[in-house]
């Protein structure tokens, strides 16, 4: 049988939105427990895909299918396409198999021509509405069509009524719209040198040829790169009956959440426009009611949408989004999809659900997106700041968070700075699509105008952003972009702001941030997320107060504590490169004991703050260059100050200067040239462990771990080093400490000796920074540039600094583990780099029997919620 193109409304379900699209599917879904959907049907993507093979021209099947389904739908509403009677009016809308945001247009009115126009007059006894949608089909269709410019409409109809929409519908007189009308028409024959065809059907065929074309528009193709959605399978066309939301003062138009989408709360949430079609809620120039407020006006409606999300939330089982339509008093649903939401409000719904019966513990888990939660993390101001700093602009709450940064008034301004890593508040009266790279380069946007329905809203809480919307005229900015007025004040382009997101507020300057609140339904959530996760998360972390913000977190140990960050804190850089830079033996050796005893009270705070967790401490790795001044000038003011000769020290520099550091004198290397540095570190560790263990009363759970290991001589050489120099000083203090010791495979040549390692140690840890970087043979601290380019030119799928690259670096992994466990079966496997914090990375680290990851203090608990995830998909999560 051949394969079936196009489908009635009638004939889908919510699983088809490969076919259908999102919405197409959505609609059939409804139609299926029968809320009340105008009838209609979708094109399948599989249309358009043919569409493209067949060099941009429609599938006579797919024409035929059509046909076949716009005489249903004459047959279902009773109303004929172009009949100057009773004439059938078309909504036609693209949509993909995710949401586009807006990306893909719509034709409203499709089907009025000059006959059936007057048609619609009398069937309504209403001309101002006939010519109202009269104006809307011509915008609509000859800008998606024939490629007029849609500001140019809406120039027109300002210049006649003096504002583009109001909520005043008498505003221009019928003869004014008469004439607008005359006035739209002549502007496309100007701009293009054809009109708008008079015939339905023709009309009907361009708008779907249009719509598929704008698949492949720039806008569209842009769109999807940076939201990185798939060309395939295509885009799906819904073309359903009309209905009217501007048929007078008991219509309207809004939407609709099942909960609050910021907190989460279990209440409707939305906003509704009286006589208004959707363009006007979109494009937010009109301020809409709450949903609320329109309860009190219009109950029985309120009642039922209510009723209809409840229905709506049991079949999907999730915080729903809808738009929907009153015509005279009845309620259409014109779309609904999975409403998006706050990390905040993703976290509250999910809880309540599960006490709802609506979902289980593990669906709970599986609807956090793990990225997301990371604004729960972030910092907030600081309430003393914030209650003394400036506002300068007030709004509506649009997407939380709090953010500073500098004022920019485009998006490409926001772009500009921000490739200069400089964060930046993008300012603008309002946003669209293309605007998109603009919001993501940004930490917050401002909009002078707006809803919380409306684009900038919406695109800023799908990507984390703080945004306050609807400003107004508290702000004004300048004509050029370079500045804006707030009160009596100007503010320049790269000043700093504030911005609260949760409050609405645009603050003067910057202000103080400080730590989340991690209790409630996230301390429930993560709980949940605990019992299901077979993979254990550590953190990375180098003082103290990183290992107690990593505990914080919920991290169950830490998994990597790279000693030379130590030495980054106050006065003790001098002090290290006084050890690297100091020939006299004896001087030497008085440093290195000063540098011995700062470890040894670093590590001993470490130990204690883990309270027997395990604790990973690598020894030192970094090239010695790295510690050194930079110029002549510093080398010479530098020995002045440490007391030493500068021509010793300048001697001593040069030996150490390497011309490719990464590759040279770093890691275990650094330990076998100067076995004294080992010696000192060992002698720091387990001096403090020792000592931990006395005051704790409780055994510290400790690892030694030798970085960049290359070959197994080379390991057991400074194993040597270690386990000598551990005897002595137990011997010296007379107490006995159980340790482990570890290497980092994070040189190719190690996964491929992952054996021959194993015989030595009892852990492995992938250093998946050092792994990737020489893997790939390119800089991990360089590259930054050539990989987004790379991105974008398609050549890189993402970047492998932030995701591990399964296919290669991952099949070294592999090896190595394959290698590594035939030798020692319970051979422990870490890893440290940073993909650790990243959502698919730690999937594959599951997939691949890793016993724990080890990130950053903030990225802990995403980690624990990725791995959670992971072994809930792998079904090797623990059970309920
Ligand atoms: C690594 O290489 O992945 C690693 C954790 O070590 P570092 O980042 O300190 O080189
Ligand atoms: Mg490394």
């Amino acid at each position: 049988m051949d394969k079936k193109l196009v489908y009635s409304l009638n004939e889908g379900s919510s699983e088809m939105t490969e076919i259908l699209g999102e919405k197409g599917a959505n609609l059939a879904e409804m139609t299926k427990i029968g809320i009340p959907v105008p009838f209609g049907f979708t094109i399948s993507t599989e249309a358009c895909s043919r569409f493209y093979e067949n060099g941009g021209k429609m599938d006579p099947a797919v024409r035929a299918e059509i046909c076949a389904k716009v005489s249903e739908l004459e047959d279902v509403t009773g109303k004929n396409l172009g009949d100057p009677e009773n004439p059938l009016l078309l909504a036609v809308r693209g949509s993909a198999p995710v949401p586009m945001n807006g990306a893909l247009k719509t034709i409203l009115n499709l089907g009025l021509n000059r006959d059936t126009v007057n048609a619609l007059e009398k069937m309504t006894g209403d001309k101002r509405f006939a010519l109202n949608n009269m104006l809307d089909f011509l915008a609509s269709y000859s800008s998606l069509v024939m490629g007029v410019d849609e500001d140019k409409f809406i120039d027109l109809y300002t210049q006649k009524s003096g504002q583009f929409c109001t909520d005043k519908d008498d505003l221009l007189s019928i003869g004014e719209l008469e004439d607008l009308e005359e006035e739209y028409r002549n502007l496309i024959h100007e701009e293009t040198g054809a009109d708008v065809p008079e015939d339905p059907i023709e009309q009907l065929e361009n708008g779907i040829l249009a719509l598929l074309r704008q698949w492949m528009s720039p806008d569209v193709v842009s769109y999807r790169k940076i939201r990185q959605i798939p060309d395939e399978p295509g885009e799906a066309i819904t073309v359903q009956a009309m209905v009217y939301g501007n048929a007078g003062s008991s219509s309207g138009t809004g939407v609709v959440l099942s909960r609050d989408p910021t907190s989460g709360e279990k209440r409707l949430y939305g906003e509704f426009m009286i006589n208004a079609k959707g363009s006007d809620m979109q494009r937010g120039i009109r301020t809409p009611m709450e949903l609320s407020i329109m309860g009190a006006a219009f109950p029985d409606v309120y009642d039922r949408l209510k009723h209809i999300c409840e229905i709506l939330e049991t079949q999907y089982r999730d915080l729903q989004y809808a738009e929907f339509t009153v015509q005279k008093g009845k309620l259409y649903i014109l779309q609904t999809r999975r409403g998006r939401r706050t990390a905040q409000a993703a976290v509250r719904t999910a809880v309540d659900m599960v006490s709802e019966n609506l979902i289980d513990r593990k669906t709970a888990v599986l609807r956090i997106d793990p990225v997301s939660i990371e604004n729960l993390l972030a910092p907030r101001f600081d309430p003393e700041q914030e209650k003394d700093a400036k506002v300068i602009a007030e709004g509506i709450e649009a997407s939380p968070g709090c953010a500073c940064g500098r004022l920019v008034f485009s998006a490409e301004q926001a772009l500009q700075l921000h490739q200069i890593g400089e964060p930046v508040i993008l300012v603008q009266k309002d946003t669209d699509a293309e605007d998109l790279a603009g919001i993501y380069a940004s930490a917050g946007i401002v909009t002078q105008r707006g809803a919380t329905t409306s684009h900038a809203s919406g695109a800023a809480r799908a990507m984390g952003k703080a945004c306050v919307t609807s400003v107004g005229d508290d702000l004004e900015i300048a004509d050029d972009l370079n500045s804006m007025q707030a009160g009596d004040k100007t503010y320049y382009r790269g000043e700093y702001i504030s911005i609260n997101g949760f409050r609405g507020r645009v603050y003067e300057g910057q202000i103080h941030m400080i730590p989340p609140d991690l209790s409630g339904d996230f301390g429930k959530i993560m709980g949940w997320a605990d019992e299901f996760r077979t993979m254990k998360v550590r953190t990375n972390a180098n003082t103290p107060e990183e290992a107690k913000q990593g505990m914080d977190f919920g991290a169950e140990g830490i998994g990597l504590c790279r000693s030379e960050h130590m030495f980054y804190q106050g006065n003790r850089l001098q002090l290290f490169q006084r050890m690297i830079l100091t020939e006299d033996p004896e001087k030497r050796r008085e440093v290195m004991e000063e540098i011995k005893q700062i470890q040894r009270a670093d590590y001993y705070e470490i130990f204690t703050v883990m309270e027997g967790f395990p604790v990973s401490i690598r020894l030192l790795d970094l090239p010695l260059q790295d510690f050194l001044p930079d110029s002549r000038r510093e080398l010479a003011a530098f020995a002045e100050e440490a007391d030493l000769s500068v021509g010793s020290v300048q001697r001593v520099a040069d030996s150490l200067r390497e011309n490719n550091p990464m590759l040279g004198r770093r890691g275990c290397r650094l330990c076998i040239m100067h076995p004294e540095i080992a010696e000192m570190q060992t002698e720091a560790i387990i001096s403090a462990a020792i000592e931990a263990e006395e005051k704790m009363k409780r055994q510290v759970d400790l690892e030694i771990v030798v970085p960049l290991v290359i070959s197994v001589h080379e390991l057991n050489t400074v194993k040597e080093v270690i386990s000598r120099t551990a005897q002595k000083v137990m011997k010296e203090s007379g107490h006995k400490i159980e340790y482990r010791i570890g290497s980092m495979l994070e040189v190719p040549r190690a996964c491929m000796r992952a054996d021959a390692l194993a015989e030595s140690v009892d852990t492995f840890s992938f250093g998946t920074n050092d792994l990737t970087q020489m893997m790939y043979g390119l800089s991990r601290s360089d590259t930054a540039g050539l990989i987004s380019e790379y991105i974008d030119q398609g050549i890189f799928p993402n970047d492998p600094f932030k995701t591990i690259d399964r296919e290669g670096v991952g099949k070294m992994m592999q090896r190595a583990i394959t290698l590594g466990r035939r030798v020692k079966p319970n051979l422990r496997l870490g890893v440290c780099g940073a993909q650790t914090g990243d959502q698919d990375s730690v999937q594959f680290f599951q997939e691949i029997g890793i016993n724990y990851v080890s990130c950053s203090p903030f990225r802990v608990p995403v980690a624990r919620l990725a791995a959670a995830q992971a072994a809930i998909r792998l079904g090797s999560g623990k059970d309920e």
